[in-house]
């Protein structure tokens, strides 16, 4: 079984013609300089459910099941919930909040996202059937850069995932977005996790291959035992080093499928990358059942 704890669903009429525009990571990277006028239509235009694409392209390379949340812009959890309905037994949904503010931009006073985002989380758990809580942007959430006062504004938050015990992704490095990018080092999140150390936390993409950011993730896993990581956008030898030292019950298959990654084709495709990844990182049969899907399901409590 294969499970794809990392995709990002619903795109934008604009983003469904860019394959010209978007063939390797660094044009993704560079789409919002490149493009400013098309990048800032996923404020403006309706979003549309490519669920259908998506659940094609999992049937392609054999995955089985797929963790999916909102691409940032103006995709709701509702929507998500949609997609996941149309596709029960391959979609589960992750919930989001404050992701359209880093697709926009993020207000002076945090305050009242931070405030509404304790009863959204209890209405997308008990409404909408969801696992977990997808890629935060901390700056939707906290002014602050000092760990302990961000972790004070995130404590609701925190406390709201206790209730239900369900993993909360973090992502780490770059995004494609504007701002923010200070909180993209993982370091402040050793004050979260220690405080809340039964809120499984998901440093997603362990820092993206470059040096700086995964040895800031690693520093923070090895104190951590409730810290994890995904594997989309890593090297092998980030992957063996993760695995030999917190082992592979802490590691998460993801390909950050999403409107724009979904368009990459040089080198190799989202999920040809991940398999050559696996594959060069050598992994014993039990690392690899892990990665690909054991761990998923135990920390995503979602039926075997
Ligand atoms: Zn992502």
């Amino acid at each position: 079984m294969i499970i794809d704890t990392h995709i990002h669903v619903w795109s934008y009429p604009t983003l469904e013609n860019i394959g010209d525009k978007i063939e390797t990571a660094e044009d993704v990277m560079l789409f919002r300089a490149r493009y400013p006028e098309l990048f800032a239509r996923r404020m403006t235009e309706a979003p549309i459910d490519n669920s259908d694409v998506l659940v094609a392209e999992m049937d392609r390379h054999g995955i089985d099941r797929a963790f999916v949340q909102a691409t940032p812009g103006v995709v709701t959890n509702d929507q998500v919930a949609r997609s996941v309905s149309r596709h029960p037994s391959r979609l589960f949904g992750l919930f989001r909040i404050g992701h359209d503010q880093a697709a926009g931009k993020y207000l002076n006073d945090p305050a009242p996202t931070r405030e509404a985002a304790s009863a959204q989380i209890v209405y997308c758990v008990e409404k909408l059937g969801m696992i977990g809580m997808g890629e935060i942007f901390p700056r939707a959430f906290t002014r602050h850069l000092d760990p302990e006062l961000i972790a004070a504004d995130l404590q609701p938050i925190m406390e709201a995932l206790e209730t239900y015990r369900i993993p909360l992704q973090i992502p780490t490095a770059w995004t494609q977005f504007a701002g923010g990018l200070h909180y993209g080092n993982p370091l402040w999140v050793d004050e979260i996790a220690a405080r809340h150390s039964d809120v499984p936390i998901i440093l997603t993409k362990m820092g993206r291959g470059m040096q700086y950011y995964f040895d800031a993730a690693m520093t923070v896993a090895m104190r951590n035992s409730n810290v994890h990581f995904d594997t989309p956008g890593t090297t092998p030898e980030h992957l063996r080093k993760a695995l030999d030292t917190i082992g592979s019950k802490r590691i998460l298959f993801g390909s950050d499928w999403s409107a724009t990654w979904r368009w990459v084709k040089k080198p190799v495709d989202l999920y040809t990358k991940q398999f050559k990844l696996l594959e060069a990182a050598r992994l014993s049969d039990d690392e690899r059942e892990d990665i690909l899907w054991r761990n998923a399901v135990r920390l995503f409590q979602i039926p075997q």
